[in-house]
């Protein structure tokens, strides 16, 4: 285990890519960039008011729809707080100046050589210089860590993950065989707070899992926890791993505060197979209603909803949150032998995943759970009594 401590060189890859519109020389129509990040690939965030555009530089490729390609890149383009609704015709001119920029700029970029892996490199500390991501209106996220040694194989971060290692040049490692530690990221978080409105902070959203094993010895995510308490921020967690109780002292500290648990499937032994690394579904459940008891208001995530008994699932977990996401696996190719171990074939595949997802979607809406829009989450916190 190698814990050397690293500057994220991709980090001025994407400040090399966005320079005009960093530096504001570039301000098109008015929309200013509200965050970037190079932690999944580059991203870019453009906000005009209460309007916010996502746009996602991935590794090119020809058979992935996407909005434009580029020479090195597929750019896709989407509102970050409404998924739903297309670009209407003045963002798709915002974005194809985007796109323009980035054909012009790609060649700054180094064409790097990507060495094989010489070690088992689990550990990297790294020094970065950013930490606290708006993402629209009074929401930010943060991510304590980069990669995530729970390592479920259909984790939808991991490609995006291993792109920007490539463009940094590191050697390829198996996904939940790296970590990167953020380790000086709550004193660099504490000046960042200083200048932003607080508001919602989300830990973590897709690239890792905030209480992954290596918390016990870091405490990165906890240490962030206690910058965002003194400046009056919100947390809003969302994990796999029961260790959050560690914090549980901390987290009853704020004023308001939210606790969820992706939970895939009521069955352990589905979760044995398909997230071998992360908790049994009964320690979740029960780190679940712990929270729930202990006055956070507290949500579920089943994503990817897994094989399983819907209506036990629902029964379950529905009494001790006040909403829930429930989403289909994506990218499940990735995970083929393990739906064939079930008994699912790829020809079926498809459609098992769909009728999944309806089915906990249906068990749960009949116990009254509301939807959670995880992009917007200011509903966790609505004096309405909870479920
Ligand atoms: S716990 Fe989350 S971040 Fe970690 S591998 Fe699983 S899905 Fe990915």
């Amino acid at each position: 285990m190698a814990a050397a401590f690293e500057r994220r060189w991709v980090d001025e890859l994407a400040k090399t890519l966005f320079a005009p519109l960093l530096l504001g020389r570039s301000k098109p129509s008015g929309w200013r960039v509200l965050s970037w990040d190079a932690e999944q690939g580059l991203c870019l965030t453009l906000a005009r008011g209460a309007r916010c555009i996502s746009i996602e530089i991935e590794r090119r490729n020809p058979e992935l729809a996407c909005f434009d390609r580029t020479e090195r890149f597929n750019v896709c383009a989407r509102r970050s707080f409404d998924a739903s609704s297309a670009l209407d015709e003045p963002e798709r001119r915002i974005v194809t100046a985007v796109v323009r920029l980035i054909r012009r700029r790609e060649r700054l970029l180094p064409s790097v050589e990507r060495s094989g892996a010489t070690r088992l490199a689990v550990v990297r500390k790294i020094s970065v210089q950013r930490v606290l991501m708006p993402e629209g209106p009074g929401h930010y996220y943060l991510n304590p860590y980069v990669g995530c040694t729970i390592g479920c194989e259909f984790c939808y971060a991991a490609e995006r993950a291993d792109f920007s290692r490539e463009l940094e040049g590191l050697p390829r490692l198996a996904w939940g065989r790296w970590v990167d530690v953020k380790d000086d990221a709550p004193e660099l978080l504490r000046r960042e707070l200083k200048e932003q409105v607080p508001g919602i902070v989300r830990l973590s959203p897709i690239i890792t899992d905030p209480y992954q094993p290596i918390e016990r010895r870091f405490r990165v995510t906890r240490r962030c926890l206690e910058a965002l308490l003194e400046a009056g921020y919100t947390p809003c967690i969302l994990t796999r791993a029961a260790r959050v109780l560690e914090d549980l002292p901390l987290l009853r500290r704020f004023e308001r505060a939210a606790v969820g648990f992706s939970i895939p499937t009521a069955d352990d032994a589905v979760r044995r197979a398909f997230e071998p690394g992360a908790d049994p579904i009964a320690e979740r459940l029960d780190a679940l209603a712990r929270c729930h008891a202990a006055g956070l208001s507290t949500f579920a995530v089943v994503q990817p909803a897994l094989p399983g008994d819907p209506e036990e699932l629902a029964a379950r977990v529905a009494p001790i949150v006040r909403a829930v996401r429930v989403d289909r696996m994506h990218l499940a190719e990735r995970a083929d032998g393990l739906w064939a171990a079930f008994g699912v074939g790829a020809g079926e595949r498809q459609q098992t995943i769909e009728r999944t997802e309806q089915a906990v979607s249906a068990a749960f809406a009949a116990r009254g759970v509301p939807r959670l829009d995880l992009d917007d989450l200011s509903s966790l916190f609505d004096e309405s009594p909870q479920t």
